[in-house]
């Protein structure tokens, strides 16, 4: 499948000896599944900045493509800017654009700077030379004022030059249809991209779903729920439910589907071998 539809892998920029060591594992495991590109996050408020730079080279020395994610975090324009050109300098092509959000504790202490703003200021000091992604939200932001607005701060992130988005996960293919469908109404071509969340533990995954404003169904809570004791089972009713959710988006039309790893070989290399078998 990946020889057709573009596929690509997110990690976290791992803080211990012992995560560095699995990630190269980890990287070259799914770099088999022949992906277009891996990611490396960045922390709220730039908290991971050396640490996803250390990790985005390591990945780009061992011969992939890969995108730091950036924000402006705690760095005005001139550290943003050193960050970027070390990017530039290191060959890395592509970088996810992002706002983010600020660390637990800052409070209104510091600026975010929204994505669009960024990526005007990645166009104006590199032109072309990065391929630029963004963040897009089917369910929509938790903070949006409204459907409307939120479709609307998407186009102006592509006005501003970014080349396509990447979603937040969803569980419920029709909202991703939908806004897509709302996007091209607004005279929005590129490509939206799905980000898919493969599921390893239920109680984690609603306690992040609730943070960021992804619906985890009725139905999906109630078949996870009887798994809580049994972890084996949730992975494999995890890697059941996700593709057929992939299964949904790729015929529907999907782009691509960018995988959530969280640093982890499966179940995103089980979710993709099942695609391509
Ligand atoms: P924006 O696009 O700036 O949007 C934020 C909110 O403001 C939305 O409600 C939008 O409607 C509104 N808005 C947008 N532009 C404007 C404007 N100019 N004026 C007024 N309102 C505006 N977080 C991390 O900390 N690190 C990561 O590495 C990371 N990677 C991510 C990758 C993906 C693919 C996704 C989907 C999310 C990721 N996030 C990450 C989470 C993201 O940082 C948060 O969702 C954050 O709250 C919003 O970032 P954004 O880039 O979408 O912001």
């Amino acid at each position: 499948m990946s020889k057709v539809l573009p596929i690509s892998f997110e990690f976290f920029p791992p803080k211990t000896e012992a995560g560095k060591e699995k990630l190269v594992t980890v990287h070259s495991e799914l770099a088999a599944l022949a992906p277009e590109f891996f990611s490396v996050t960045y922390g709220a408020g730039g908290s991971t900045r050396s640490n996803t730079r250390d990790t985005v080279l390591g990945i780009k020395a061992a011969g992939s493509d890969v995108a730091p994610h950036l924000s402006f975090g705690g760095d005005d324009e001139t550290g943003v800017l050193e960050l970027l050109n070390s990017y530039r300098d290191a060959g890395i092509r592509r970088i996810v654009a992002l706002r983010g959000d600020l660390p637990s504790g800052m409070g209104r202490a510091a600026q975010l700077v929204h994505a669009n703003e960024l990526v005007e200021f990645i166009r104006k000091h590199f032109g072309d030379h990065f391929t630029v992604h963004v963040a897009a939200y089917p369910e929509i932001h938790p903070e949006a004022a409204s459907y409307k607005d939120d479709v609307h701060w998407l186009k102006e992130k592509f006005n501003a030059g970014a080349n396509s988005a990447i979603t937040q996960y969803f569980f419920n293919p029709d909202a991703y249809f939908h806004f897509v469908n709302e996007c091209h109404k607004q005279g929005v071509d590129q490509p939206i991209i799905p980000g898919i969340m493969p599921i390893t533990n239920f109680t984690s995954l609603q306690r992040f779903s609730a943070n960021c404003g992804a619906e985890v169904p009725r139905w999906m809570v109630q078949k996870l729920k009887s798994y809580e004791d049994n972890s084996e089972s949730m992975v494999a009713a995890g890697v059941e439910i996700i593709t057929a959710l992939c299964e949904k988006l790729v015929v529907g039309g999907a782009p691509g589907l960018h995988f959530y790893t969280m640093n982890q070989i499966n179940p995103t290399s089980a979710i993709v071998r099942n695609l391509c078998g």
